[in-house]
């Protein structure tokens, strides 16, 4: 069945980019296929921090998809950072506006379903993996079951590993703009506030971080990450990592004494928008994680992910009404990705560069943060 029909779009992937564009896509008019290898609900290995870029996102869409997030009961509401130099002092800053801690469990279940419950017409195809990508005049994407999915456009939202960014964009990895990072769900850590995003900067881990996200029922959510290019240099064991900063820093091991840790620790990549790439040519586009656009500095990808498929959705309402697919027109879809979030990815890169392992220079920060009158907002740059 689907071998016959020659779909608008396929859109490779159905985490927040994926999801996000298909549901900027209803009321389309145009054949839209979302395949994912995964069937949802399905874990996805985070931070769990969900920006409140991200109900900005769904506002545009459409404002009572942002009311609908604001009623999703299992979530943290998260109005600050709390930030803690090699010296164990801290600096709490408030965000401009609050964002929420929600496990990708089950905020990406949330965006999925919103997205085939909007878009009436939009066709899934769940739990069955992208092998291969290959473009004659329309895209074929060949699935490990053995089907074939043909398409005139085709959107990769396929993630940190995506296949079609690899295959047709020739998108590689290069470490010195790539993470790795671990999480753990652990409950009962003490101290909890219940509402900052926790994060360490400890000496023997620089450049990178350790974190405790606040979730619902005292649990949380704990990681640490480092760029690759470091964790390759000076071979670092991530997972090993992890233990010892919960049991042997005692600053830290303090507030894990009477945890659970709820699951084995687990890893995954992360592409950093500090180097732009191709993430647009004819009849395609890559969004999110298959685009490299996480934030260089914190991480966060999430909010990125599903603007970068809203923009997607709305480039390609725009080529099917010029029955344009040119290489030189999907253009406006790369340079609208890159003049909105560059700026940031930019400066990010560059606090992250300057901060690098230098431990006097964090422990002044955060000492010269505590001054009082000194301005402790984080303004959001994306609103
Ligand atoms: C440890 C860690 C912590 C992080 N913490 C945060 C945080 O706190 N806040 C934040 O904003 N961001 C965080 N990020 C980044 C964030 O997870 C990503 O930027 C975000 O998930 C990107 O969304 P996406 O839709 O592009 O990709 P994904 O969420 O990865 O979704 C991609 C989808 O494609 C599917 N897929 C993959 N390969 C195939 C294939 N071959 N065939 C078919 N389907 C496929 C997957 O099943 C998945 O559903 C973190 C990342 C890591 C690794």
């Amino acid at each position: 069945m689907l071998e016959e029909t020659i779909f608008d779009i396929a859109i490779c992937g159905a985490g927040p980019a994926g999801s996000t564009c298909a549901l900027a896509l209803k009321n389309s008019g145009l054949k839209v296929i979302m395949i994912d290898k995964a069937v949802f609900p399905r874990d996805k290995i985070c931070g769990d921090a969900v920006s409140s870029v991200t109900k900005r996102v769904l506002r545009q869409i459409h404002p009572d998809y942002e009311q609908e997030l604001l009623q999703f009961e299992s979530k943290a509401y998260i109005t600050q950072a709390k930030l803690y130099s090699p010296r164990f002092e801290s600096l709490e800053i408030a965000f401009s506006k609050t964002g929420h801690c929600i496990k990708r469990i089950e905020f990406d279940n949330w965006l999925y379903n919103l997205a085939i419950r909007e878009n009436k017409e939009l066709i899934v195809k769940m739990g069955s993996a992208i092998k291969d990508v290959t473009k004659e005049k329309d895209f074929t994407v060949q699935l490990d079951s053995g089907e074939q999915i043909k398409s005139k456009m085709l959107i990769a939202c396929d993630g940190a590993h995506s296949v079609a960014a690899k295959k047709i964009a020739k998108i590689k990895v290069d470490r010195k703009h790539y993470s790795g990072a671990v999480r753990q769900y652990y409950s009962g850590v003490s101290g909890l506030s219940g509402k900052a995003l926790e994060v360490y900067f400890l000496k023997d881990f620089l450049p990178g971080y350790f974190w405790i996200f606040p979730l619902p029922n005292n649990q949380a959510n704990v990681g640490f990450g480092m760029l690759s290019d470091t964790i390759a240099k000076q071979k670092i064991d991530l997972k090993k990592s992890l233990h010892h900063i919960i049991h042997q820093i005692p600053e830290v091991a303090e507030r894990f004494k009477n945890a659970t840790a709820l699951e084995d620790v687990k890893g995954f990549g992360l592409p950093l928008g500090s180097k732009k790439y191709k993430i647009a040519g004819e009849q395609y586009m890559l969004c999110g994680d298959a685009a490299a656009l996480i934030d260089p500095f914190s991480g966060e990808g999430i909010e990125t992910a599903m603007e970068s498929g809203k923009f997607a959705a709305e480039q390609a309402l725009k080529c099917f009404q010029a029955n344009n697919f040119s290489e030189a027109f999907m253009q406006e879809y790369e340079q609208r990705v890159y003049r909105k979030m560059w700026p940031n990815f930019r400066n990010h890169y560059w606090l992250q560069k300057i901060l690098g392992d230098r431990k006097w220079l964090i422990n002044g920060l955060i000492r010269f943060g505590n001054i009082p009158f000194i301005n402790k907002q984080i303004p959001k740059v994306f609103y």
